[in-house]
């Protein structure tokens, strides 16, 4: 019954002119450098055969899921059953990894980059050609498109600030623009109702070169001394509820430096966990648990989960 599903799923694969790896271990795409195998990992050339995957992946009933570059993901160790697509390496098309201008207006200008653009060649490009906006995004990780999902932000600002408009594939396969104020953002998350971010467009000012770039580098000291930056992880585990701050919380019930096998709280930042070496998505489930649970009891604020859980 496995095997035929499998060779089912390889013929609906077959169709496609993207590279298809069959079993691909999730933890090489991780920032935690944890999660089982992608029963089938794609990486689509273009918008189209993005749109052939999500009609292949409705019509046959077969889960999709699409990575970005795995900052924000804690995968199970037994992996991802149905389709992963990913837009954001090298074997993807080069539509989801390239930045454009598309528009100028008096003093503002307008970027449309890919949804697999890495954050960080984004903000240098910002940088290089003298274009403020980003300069919160200094030390955030990710793919651009994960980072609309995700609504990702620092100091205060969030990428919703700097968006102009949404490229959508919707489940139907159908792309599609969204301005930017049809679409509802919250902290940490969106209601994009689509299946796929293929790209979005930016709205910067023109700006003086050195002091975006000052602010960038204050920006990236700043997570330096605060984050656990040589250890795997997926950043920030809980959401800050409200003002109060997820990492006051875990320090005040006494969690910093509390471990299960490989994974551990930080001692530098109480809402990391970092794996240690060789941590299963088991052992951090069963900290974030307990650190969950703990807070709970004796703060009696419910803790909600920023890195996204997912797989078998
Ligand atoms: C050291 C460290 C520091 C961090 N600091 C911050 C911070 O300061 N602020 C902050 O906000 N975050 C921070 N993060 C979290 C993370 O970097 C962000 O959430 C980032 O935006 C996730 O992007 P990604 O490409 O890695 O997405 P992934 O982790 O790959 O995916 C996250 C979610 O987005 C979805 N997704 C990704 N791309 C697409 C797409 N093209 N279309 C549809 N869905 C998509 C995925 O399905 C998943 O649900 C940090 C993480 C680390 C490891």
């Amino acid at each position: 019954m496995v095997i035929k599903k499998r060779n089912q799923l390889r013929g609906l694969l077959s169709e496609l002119n993207s590279t298809v790896l069959f079993d691909e271990p999730m933890n090489k795409y991780t920032s935690f450098s944890i999660g089982g195998p992608a029963e089938a990992m794609v990486f689509p050339r273009d918008e189209r055969d993005m749109s052939k995957i999500i009609h292949i992946a409705r019509v046959e009933k077969i889960p999709l899921f699409i990575l970005g570059k795995g900052s924000n993901l804690l995968v199970s160790d037994k992996g991802l059953h149905g389709i992963v697509a990913s837009l954001s390496s090298n074997l993807s098309g080069e539509c989801f990894r390239q930045i454009v201008q598309t528009k100028e207006l008096n003093n503002r200008v307008y970027l449309y980059a890919g949804a697999g653009v890495a954050l960080t060649r984004l903000l240098r490009f910002t940088i290089q050609n003298g274009l403020s906006g980003l300069e919160f995004t200094a030390g955030i990780p990710g793919s651009f498109g994960g980072a609309v999902i995700m609504n990702a932000g620092s100091y205060g600002k969030e990428i919703k600030d700097v968006l102009d408009s949404v490229r959508i594939i919707d489940r139907d396969g159908c792309p599609a623009d969204i301005p930017a104020k049809d679409i509802s953002f919250k902290y940490r998350g969106t209601a994009i109702h689509g299946k796929a971010i293929a790209g979005a467009v930016l709205r910067l000012r023109k700006g003086d070169k050195e002091k975006i770039e000052k602010t960038v580098q204050e920006n990236l000291l700043m997570k330096k001394k605060s984050q656990p930056l040589n250890k795997p992880s997926a950043g920030s585990i809980f959401k800050n509820p409200g003002s109060t701050r997820a990492w006051e919380l875990i320090d005040s019930v006494g969690m910093r430096g509390a471990s299960v096998g490989g994974a551990c709280v930080s001692p530098v930042h109480a809402n990391f966990i970092v794996n240690t070496g060789r941590a299963t998505a088991g052992d951090v489930i069963s900290l974030i648990r307990q650190i969950g649970s703990r807070v709970e009891k004796d703060t009696g604020i419910t803790l909600e989960l920023e890195v996204k859980i997912v797989g078998k």
